[in-house]
């Protein structure tokens, strides 16, 4: 469908919702921000015509419905810090920048629940349910600089998700301004709903495709009292992946966090922090983390994975029992996808993830990619859940047009490998703009049809987030 440009009179009417503070307009520095999000490729890059913060769930909806009216299209932004390119306007038009909206309305403790604003950052959250005992388990690890609405929008999944689930299973209830700027009001406090179609379920996880979240509801959890981390180091990747299947499935225990990171991962993130720990020698390691409200139990977990790993002759185990030991560990891990960014001027974060049992195959499938392309592939990630981050890094003797020739090539292979192995291409940062030209490698057409029939029913002009999901 043809889109409209956003033209002076349609800028009136936005200054008109929100006021002239509230839209950016012919400042292209300023504009510039808000056409990417943390995708390394730069061409998939795309300002917006004019950016609009609103403040209330109203001034939504009449942005939406003069977008719908004028055939202008809008695309949803939390923090920007999405890795498919979903809060890019690649078709231009509106920037809906929900960065004001950022009231946590509500922390129910009788009812277990917090009622927020969609533009809340995850962590600011959890400042506040700290002292309270009470946490939100679906976080991911951006949560210093995501958004609620970004991770509801995404269905962020973080390092705890092997026990914890992601984020769909902690969203009660939400506000939606639907793309002709209806107000819906889908589920609420309650923990159970099977009440007609799980909406609830749809619009979590669509990629701001079908609707804007102006109100979300968060279940919360009683926060754990107890948490045994463990790096383990290894001289090879084969010993440390294999340590997954046998510690999720033989070990029949749920571990909080199974985190995987190779040699370049981990090395060169220890290296950036100047880390004291001696990852020089680290061919991979762990992260492993057991945790829960009984401290015994909590000890018994940790040396179940401890045995795991020790089976596989280790080069080193550090062991952390305070949160500052821990918080150590877990700095390595969330400094690796800023550091491998670094490493190279062209790069590509990948999402796959496969059953656990494959995670031991899907490593040697990427190693023979790497060789096959001459490609260095990094891979970090959340291996208890079989979702890791490939990271391919353009070669410095390699020319930016023999990059772009090859990169498609090897991600095609790269996915086919891991549908062939039960899985698919992203786990938890969404198929975006960046992914979409992927989406038959892993879907039937029959799949692709029924979800292109909801985005029309919810969407008919087409004007929510275009370019994205889709082809
Ligand atoms: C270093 C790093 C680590 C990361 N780790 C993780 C991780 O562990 N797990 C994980 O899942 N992701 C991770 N991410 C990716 C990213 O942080 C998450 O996808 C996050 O949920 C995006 O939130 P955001 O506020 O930045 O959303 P944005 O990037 O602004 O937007 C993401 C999508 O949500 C839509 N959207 C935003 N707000 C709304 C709204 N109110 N209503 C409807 N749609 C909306 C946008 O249109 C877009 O499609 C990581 C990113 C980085 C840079």
């Amino acid at each position: 469908m043809p889109f409209a440009p956003v033209t002076d009179s349609i800028v009136r009417e936005l200054c008109a919702i929100c006021g002239d503070a509230r839209v950016i307009f012919g400042d292209a520095s300023r504009l510039a921000r808000y056409g990417r999000d943390q995708v390394p490729e730069k061409h998939l890059h795309v300002p917006p015509e004019v950016v609009v913060m609103p403040g209330s769930a109203a001034e939504v909806q009449a942005v939406m419905r003069l977008a719908n009216r004028a055939l202008v299209p809008v695309t949803p932004r939390g923090a920007g810090s999405g890795l498919s390119g979903g809060a890019i306007p690649v078709h231009g038009g509106i920037c809906l920048s929900m960065e004001r909206m950022d009231r946590i309305l509500e922390v129910d403790t009788a009812n277990l629940v917090a009622v927020v604003e969609p533009g809340v950052v995850t962590n600011r959250l959890d400042e506040v349910l700290k002292p309270l005992g009470l946490f939100f388990a679906g976080y991911p690890m951006s949560e210093e600089v995501c958004t609620l609405g970004g991770n509801a929008a995404h269905n962020a999944g973080g390092g705890r998700a092997v026990k914890y689930g992601v984020t769909r299973r902690y969203i009660t209830g939400l506000e939606v301004v639907t793309p002709a700027g209806e107000l819906l009001t889908l589920g609420g406090k309650r923990f159970k709903d099977v009440t007609g179609y799980d909406l609830l379920g749809l619009l979590v996880g669509s990629e701001g495709t079908l609707g804007i979240f102006t109100r979300i509801t968060i279940r919360l959890l009683p926060r754990p009292r107890y948490r045994r981390s463990l790096l383990v180091l290894f001289d090879g990747v084969q010993p440390a992946i294999e340590t997954v299947p046998e510690i999720v499935i033989k070990g029949r225990m749920v571990p909080a966090s199974i985190e995987f990171m190779d040699r370049i991962s981990f090395q060169e993130a220890c290296r950036s922090l100047r880390e004291g720990i001696p990852y020089q020698r680290a061919g991979a390691a762990m992260l492993l983390e057991s945790d829960g409200s009984h401290e015994a139990q909590v000890a018994a977990e940790a040396r179940m994975m401890e045995s795991v790993c020790l089976a596989r002759g280790p080069l080193d185990v550090f062991a952390a029992d305070s949160e500052e030991e821990s918080g150590r560990f877990w700095k390595i891990r969330k400094q690796i996808p800023w550091t491998l960014k670094t490493l190279a001027t062209h790069s590509s974060i990948e999402d796959i993830v496969v059953p656990v049992g494959a995670i031991p195959a899907i490593i040697g499938k990427i190693q023979a990619l790497s060789s096959q392309y001459a490609v260095r592939i990094p891979v970090f990630g959340h291996a208890g859940d079989g979702n890791l981050h490939a990271h391919p890094l353009k070669d410095p003797g390699q020319t930016e047009a023999a990059w772009y020739d090859l990169i498609p090539r090897l991600l095609s292979d790269l996915y086919r490998e891991t549908a062939a192995l039960g899985g698919t291409i992203s786990g938890e940062h969404g198929i975006g703009s960046k992914r979409r030209g992927y989406l038959r490698l892993v879907m039937d057409a029959g799949q692709i049809e029924l979800l292109r029939k909801i985005k029309n029913v919810m969407d008919p002009n087409g004007i929510l987030n275009p370019g994205k999901i889709f082809d």
